[in-house]
């Protein structure tokens, strides 16, 4: 605890604010707590997750919460956006200018909010506009039943291919499970058997033989670079569009590890993203374009698909693009890579088995076959060593989506923190010891359990401490000490 005279800025905001919450609910304020002392009592490899700046964290709590602001700046459905419209135009100007992107839309409120609004800026631009101009007419209320009919199965009649969910895809790209599956008539691609490195030959021939309207790549588990480059010719050849859902690695493009080929931005149509993975910002989406005739549709995403603005969210989103365009990002970005390296080397010298091979990125995905155990039991006993992960399918996993046989890691959270590559191989150590020390029980058949195990208690304690010193050397939010 700080003295009154010295206490830090940060402290004095959070500390007051949560006096504030607390006269209308304390309890909420009390799970505030507990929340910030679970994040720092435990090593965060979720790949998905960060720390937010606690300029970011603040700017996401205020009165711009309160304005509606259905439509763009300059051209809102509500009066009275002033600085909305300047906010927006802010966050967007910072993301344009931190991605070299024409245009830039702040408004989605998630990754899948951010996928659902080009989707449909593909589907409007590609086949209702075109439609309309064959039929005379300039809306869609102007057309016939009959015609409208006819428009409305054209869409569901539309094509995709993204990449398999076992490869790393994600649910969006036009999973069944998913609203992009029900809309599309969609086909995977995959790895190769052999390396787990996407085949870039069998995405060919699948554009070839399929025609998709839509091409995506993107991904939540797959531990290389892509060849963006590669993906837009096999795109230009079927006349195909060709989406991004740089959800993950936004980060890395934005502190300039992804380039040239591997750069989303210059090689899509049309580029989508969450805002607080590894670009540490708040929760929230964006979608990027270059493409002119695209952005006139992007820009009608609220109130097509998302609800009205977020207008505190778009302001944090400003602030945090601000951090991003720091030369300090760019040495956070390519540190993530760098102890992504180090952890996987560290996991690989003590007997894990990487999928494949290593990694190029923020993730490391590993087999935890090799330690005789199920993706589900390796994330809880880690769970009980102090290590946060979370369990992930591989390709061809034959345990299947629930139980599966990896985990996967990512290094931006704790790379946040300020940990370094020799980090890197202790936290290997910790979480290789507790893999190596996890039992998987009998069920009561007699079959080895898919979900239980036993780990000692010593190993969990020790594990436990070795994570809390590393956390104290690397404290998060170093500035915060809630009075
Ligand atoms: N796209 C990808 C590739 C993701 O990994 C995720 C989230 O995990 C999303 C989209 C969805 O993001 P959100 O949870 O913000 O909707």
């Amino acid at each position: 605890m700080e003295s009154e005279e010295n206490i830090s800025d940060v402290s004095t905001a959070f500390s007051k604010a949560l006096e504030v919450i607390s006269t209308s609910e304390p309890t909420v304020a009390e799970h505030i707590r507990g929340e910030l002392d679970n994040q720092r009592s435990q090593l965060k490899l979720i790949a998905s997750e960060n720390y937010a700046s606690p300029a970011v964290l603040l700017a996401m709590g205020n009165w711009f919460s309160d304005k509606y602001a259905e439509g763009t700046p300059g051209h809102r459905f509500y009066a009275g956006c002033e600085f909305v419209d300047k906010v927006e135009t802010l966050a967007s100007n910072h993301a344009k200018e931190l991605f070299s992107a024409n245009y830039a839309y702040v408004q989605p409120h998630s990754g899948i909010d951010a996928n659902l609004v080009a989707f449909w800026s593909i589907l409007a631009h590609r086949i209702e506009a075109p439609f309309l101009a064959s039929h005379g007419k300039r809306h869609v209320n102007d057309l016939t039943d009959s015609d409208w009919e006819t428009l409305r199965t054209s869409f569901g009649n539309q094509r995709m291919i993204g990449m398999s969910l076992d490869a790393g895809g994600h649910l969006t790209h036009g999973f069944r499970p998913n609203i992009s599956g029900k809309l599309f008539d969609q086909r995977s691609y995959g790895v190769n058997p052999e390396t787990e490195i996407l085949d870039y030959d069998e995405i060919n021939t699948l554009a070839k033989e399929f025609r998709p309207l839509v091409i995506v790549a993107g991904y939540s588990a797959y531990p290389r670079k892509v060849n963006f480059a590669k993906i837009r010719e096999i795109a230009d050849s079927v006349d195909a569009t060709f989406m991004v859902d740089m959800a993950h690695f936004a980060g890395l493009v934005a502190g300039k590890v992804f380039a040239d080929d591997f750069d989303p931005i210059s090689n899509a149509h049309i580029v989508t993203s969450t805002t607080h993975k590894s670009l540490r910002g708040p929760r929230g989406g964006i979608v990027l374009s270059n493409e002119e005739e695209l952005a006139e549709f992007i820009d009608k995403g609220c109130p097509m698909v998302l609800g009205g603005p977020l207008a505190n969210i778009m302001a944090a989103k400003a602030v945090a693009f601000a951090e991003a365009r720091q030369p300090e990002f760019r040495e956070y970005a390519s540190n993530v890579v760098n102890n992504a390296s180090a952890l996987a080397s560290g996991i690989e010298k003590r007997g894990g088995r990487l999928v494949t091979g290593g990694t190029e990125n923020h993730l490391v995905l590993v087999d935890v076959r090799k330690f005789g155990l199920t993706g589900r039991q390796a994330e809880s006993a880690l769970e009980d060593a102090g290590v946060v992960v979370n369990r992930n399918s591989i390709p061809f996993d034959p345990n299947g989506a629930w139980y599966t046989s990896g985990i996967r890691l990512g290094t931006p959270a704790l790379t946040t923190l300020g940990m370094g590559e020799d980090d890197m191989d202790e936290v290997a150590d910790i979480i290789c010891s507790t893999l190596k020390a996890a039992e998987p029980t009998k069920t009561s058949s007699g079959e080895q359990s898919k979900a239980n195990y036993i780990l000692a208690s010593e190993i969990q304690a020790s594990n436990r401490e070795r994570a809390g010193d590393l956390l104290r050397l690397n404290p998060l939010y170093p500035d915060l000490n809630l009075i």
